[in-house]
């Protein structure tokens, strides 16, 4: 073994708000390693713009359920949804706890509305309210005795024995590759941006625990359901594209063609809209559409979207005067690893949580704001059953495991970026055919 390979009691993989509200809830006489494949501040989690939904009061149930089942096409599986905002009020307090802050005025929390939401539900901080989330989580793990946090660490695999996982294998950035053994492994890899030319996920995020589900027979998921969100900031320049929040169409700004026509009601669903907005762009035969901001007074404007105002504005556009060009990227990820409602995959000692699972929550078209509600809630499922059942490994099945040749050589996993994404697009391409026969199937009765 070289100095570098690690055994601990539970290994989570990624460092968004999944994996950390995870670490958080799991017990503190457990020892804990979470790996990040890049800087810890790196995850999509710190990009989220609008907000984070919560069940303001009881009232609001039926068509808070409603607006994500809606959404969703009603593909969702609704206890999922039940659990989900059933736990928002809980998970808020718990978030509230650990110093963030959400926008207050004179009444106590000020809430806002984005695309598809009937009423306005969604706490805010800014227009940075996954960064606010984020950093005081990820500073709440950093304070932990039992938690161990570790950037630049790759996972290429799982340690598998009959459906058993027994942790990872990794490499560190100077390719040096290690294994990490655990009692219990948490995927929380995020998205599968990185899979794609136009994305507003980072660049890392490629999918990856999506490819080691499938190198070991792992139930997948609804992996065809990619979230294209409708305005992303238009520019020439590749890399990730800049994201502009669907709260800034609930205020109030409006969809313009090149001849300052309006031509949808912006509030529809994201994939409605965003359909209208490349049905528009073919038949004028533009690049982009434009989002105007005119209805949304200046200072609200420089308030609630400090961050977009400063972007946009690095790009040559001043939000507060002039339109900005847009256009719809992938955005978000509706499939992913199939879990069940206590985020458990299909091998046996493996869960998945936030973006990379797929527990049915948003079915086929998730609801704004409902996603880092969806990965806090289920992330903490995932820990309450962890705890719960808790087991040591069988140590002498640990031992058969590694002494697996050429396991945590660098020639094993040559070049497996390029075959993993290749691996991963595939699967998505055949589900996609999966569901489109379905669909016709269905159809012809
Ligand atoms: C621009 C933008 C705006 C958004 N706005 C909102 C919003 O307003 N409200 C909302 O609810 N949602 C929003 N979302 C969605 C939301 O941010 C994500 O769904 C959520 O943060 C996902 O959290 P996560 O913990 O699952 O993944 P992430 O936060 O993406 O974290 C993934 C982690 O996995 C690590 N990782 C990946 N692969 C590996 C590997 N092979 N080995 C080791 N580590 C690995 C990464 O380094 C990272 O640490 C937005 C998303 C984007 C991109």
């Amino acid at each position: 073994m070289n100095n570098k390979n690690r055994k601990t009691d539970i290994v989570i993989i990624g460092c968004g708000v999944a994996g950390l509200y995870c670490a958080l809830h799991l017990p503190k006489d457990k020892q804990i390693v979470i790996v990040s494949k890049d800087e810890f501040e790196r995850s999509d989690s710190f990009l989220a713009q609008g907000g984070i939904c919560v069940l303001r009061d009881e009232a609001d149930y039926d068509s808070y359920y409603e607006d994500t089942m809606k959404a969703g096409h009603y593909e969702n599986n609704p206890r999922s949804v039940e659990l989900m905002i059933r736990s928002s009020q809980e998970v808020i307090g718990d978030l509230i706890a650990c110093g963030a802050e959400f926008e207050k005025d004179e009444n106590g929390y000020v809430y806002t509305r984005e695309g598809a939401h009937s009423r306005p539900r969604i706490l805010f901080h800014e227009d940075e309210t996954g960064k606010e989330i984020t950093s005081k989580l990820l500073a709440t793990a950093r304070k932990l005795q039992n938690v161990t946090l570790i950037e630049h660490y790759t996972m290429v695999d799982l340690l598998t024995k009959d459906n058993v996982c027994y942790g990872i294998v990794g490499h560190d950035k100077d390719g040096v590759y290690s294994t990490i053994t655990a009692d219990y492994t948490v995927l929380a890899t995020g998205g599968i941006g990185g899979l794609y030319e136009h994305s507003t996920n980072f660049r890392h995020l490629t999918g990856d625990a999506l490819a080691v589900a499938l190198r070991h027979d792992i139930k997948l998921q609804n992996i065809d359901y990619i979230q294209i969100h409708p305005t992303t900031l238009y520019q020439e320049k590749p890399g990730r594209k800049f994201l502009i929040s669907e709260s800034v169409r609930g205020e109030g700004a409006i969809l313009l063609n090149s001849k300052g026509e309006r031509f949808v009601d912006e509030l529809l669903p994201r994939d409605v809209v965003t359909q209208a907005i490349r049905k528009e762009m073919k038949r004028e035969g533009t690049k982009h559409v434009w989002l105007s901001l005119a209805p949304i007074p200046e200072e609200e404007i420089r308030n609630h979207f400090p961050n977009i105002y400063a972007k946009c504005l690095e790009a040559g556009y001043d939000i507060t005067k002039e339109p900005i060009p847009v256009v719809p990227a992938q955005h978000y990820f509706m499939g992913g690893v199939a879990v069940d409602e206590y985020s458990k995959t299909s091998m046996d000692r493996l869960y998945a949580v936030g973006e990379t699972a797929c527990n049915g929550v948003h079915g086929k078209n998730r609801l704004a704001s409902n996603s880092l509600l969806e990965s806090l809630v289920f992330a903490k499922r995932a820990a309450g059953q962890i705890a719960e059942g808790y087991i040591t490994l069988d140590e002498e099945k640990e031992r058969q495991v590694l002494s697996k040749p050429g396991i945590r050589e660098k020639a094993t996993y040559a070049g497996y970026a390029e075959q993993y994404k290749k691996a991963v697009l595939a699967a998505i391409e055949k589900e996609k055919d999966y569901h489109e026969q379905y669909q016709y199937d269905v159809e012809r009765g």
